[in-house]
């Protein structure tokens, strides 16, 4: 195990391989990186895991028995519209059948045989960027702060601060542009679009959320008067 494990373990992969015993060994690999694993070996199972669940990250076969790889992930992209890291797995190298994948949908190739290290590297590069694409950075901070955007916790120092949910998003807004002004406009917005319940709402949600952290010795977020809020820029 590495010290990188707990920080993987936020993540499932589904695996799609036919080939047993290639499947047992990407899945150790994978698991000893800490990542949450599913085995699917043919191309009809692989259509109703991502049919019933959500995945971080797809590595798949090709070449399965039934229904291929390429059938599974027009299905992951053109019906369920996920946008999901796809890493083709094949013993197809040449460049036509690289250009195929590429063109259905995959965000990497791997040819068989391959180390498993390298899959690993190429799983956590494409979650890497997945994440920054998405906004999903791994973690916020902002003083003695942090916020896990992807699983919506937060800490003060080493304690979990638990937020009501419109306390969450203020604040990943505010962590997200440290220093900046955020209006009271772009805050509503961002919490009701256009139905504000009423015009104090956003001033008590700031209220509640500030009384939460400033009890765990967290001040940072400031009143910009008549504009809106913003976190010190010196805790940054
Ligand atoms: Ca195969």
């Amino acid at each position: 195990m590495n010290k990188d494990t707990s920080y993987y373990s936020a993540y499932s992969i589904l695996v799609v391989e036919d080939d047993a015993p290639l499947a047992h060994n990407v899945l150790t690999a994978l698991e000893q990186e800490g990542f949450l694993v599913d085995v699917v070996y043919d191309g009809t199972m692989a259509m109703h895991a991502i049919t019933e669940r959500k995945f971080d990250l797809l590595v798949l076969d090709i070449g399965l028995p039934g229904v291929d790889g390429y059938r599974v992930i027009s299905h992951l992209r053109e019906t369920l519209r996920s946008s999901i890291p796809v890493i083709f797995l094949t013993a197809r190298s040449t460049l036509e059948e690289k250009k195929t994948g590429f063109t259905v949908g995959a965000d990497d190739y791997l040819t068989k045989p391959f180390a498993l290290g390298e899959l690993t590297l190429r799983i956590k590069a494409l979650l890497r960027r997945a994440d920054n694409v998405s906004g999903f950075l791994s973690e916020l901070v902002h003083g003695a702060l942090r916020m896990s955007v992807r699983n919506q916790q937060v800490w003060i120092g080493e304690k979990e601060i638990h937020l009501p949910k419109k306390g969450m998003q203020i604040l990943e807004l505010l962590l997200k542009h440290p220093g900046r002004l955020i209006t009271r406009e772009s805050l509503e917005h961002a919490l009701w679009r256009q139905e504000v319940p009423h015009s104090d709402a956003l001033r008590s949600q700031i209220h509640i959320l500030r009384k939460t952290l400033a009890e765990n010795g967290y001040t940072g977020i400031e009143t910009v008067s008549g504009s809106g809020w913003r976190l010190h820029g010196e805790q940054e």
